[in-house]
């Protein structure tokens, strides 16, 4: 496995690569969601490239980016036992350059509600980040994770727009026995705090059970959601149900007109900020 921390480096190994190249993107301290997702890479290329860097462009300045994981010696090893082909791991400078003028890449429409209501410029920073690593790693697939929902349908959108000739690649959320969504934030979490943790997963689940039992006015839902998640000490940020393409509001859950919905949750957990969602279909 090669690894590479600047642009010039990669391009060299990126030469040399044979096949579909499938693109693993990351911010490192990998877990089984990761590995899920290397995985499904592996199954849909030939040579499987994972970038590790922590962004600071999707980080606001109260954000975490100083104390967030970096575990880099576990995180190669990992990549060795998943088979990995190639690690780009770039240095902040090799990313942004000091001396070169930044661009901004974006989907408003997408990006400003929700995850991007907290976090205002969150998906330009990723947008922006994941573009770059585009056009450096030039990938025919890339492997992105169900579980940042909205951020999986910001980059369809910006692939579909500049006209990125990728596959974008959705795999599913892997989870803890429990049912809490396996993050690298998760690491943060007191004892307690993980238990109280479960109150997104349950929120989802009673979500998901209403719906199918009938439920049809989505603001009954939410207050459920939010309700579920109260009781569980999460602080919450937002819990509601979403046309699943779209991401737009749903005047009624009629699933059979609507197609599928999907409810989003997002709060903090005492520091921690932790998100889920579940897509639910008419036909469970
Ligand atoms: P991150 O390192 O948190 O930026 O995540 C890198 C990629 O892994 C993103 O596409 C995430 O959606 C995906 N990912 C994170 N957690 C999970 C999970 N529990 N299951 C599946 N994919 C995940």
């Amino acid at each position: 496995m090669w690894i590479a921390n600047d642009i010039s480096t990669l391009r060299d190994h990126r030469a040399k690569a044979h096949g579909r190249v499938a693109l693993v993107p990351t911010m490192g301290a990998l877990h089984d969601g990761h590995l899920s997702l290397i995985k499904r890479a592996h199954e849909i290329g030939h040579t499987v490239i994972v970038s590790l860097f922590v962004n600071p462009t999707q980080f606001a300045p109260h954000e975490d980016l100083e104390k967030y994981p970096r575990p880099f010696k576990e995180d190669v090893k990992k990549c060795l036992a998943a088979q990995v082909d190639g690690l780009f791991a770039p240095t902040v400078d090799a990313m942004y350059p000091p001396e070169v003028l930044s661009s901004e890449v974006n989907i408003p429409e997408l990006a400003k509600e929700l995850e991007g209501a907290s976090r205002p410029t969150h998906f330009a920073g990723v947008c922006r980040v994941v573009a770059k690593l585009f056009n450096m790693v030039k990938p025919h697939a890339a492997c992105f994770g169900s579980k940042d929902y909205q951020q999986l349908a910001v980059i369809r959108a910006m692939v579909e727009d500049l006209a990125f000739d990728i596959q974008i690649e959705a795999c599913p959320t892997i989870r803890e026995a429990d049912g809490l969504a396996m993050s690298s934030r998760n690491v943060y979490l007191q004892e307690d705090e993980r238990h109280h943790a479960l109150g997104l997963s349950k929120a989802l689940s009673e979500a998901q059970q209403m719906i199918q039992a009938g439920e049809s006015d989505p603001l009954i839902v939410e207050r459920a959601m939010q309700q579920v998640m109260t009781a569980h000490h999460v602080a919450v940020d937002y819990a509601v149900i979403r046309h699943a393409q779209t991401l737009r509001q749903l005047d009624s859950l009629n699933l059979q007109v609507t197609g599928s919905a999907v409810a989003l949750v997002a709060g903090k957990v005492g520091n921690v900020r932790l998100i889920d969602n579940r897509v639910i279909d008419a036909d469970g």
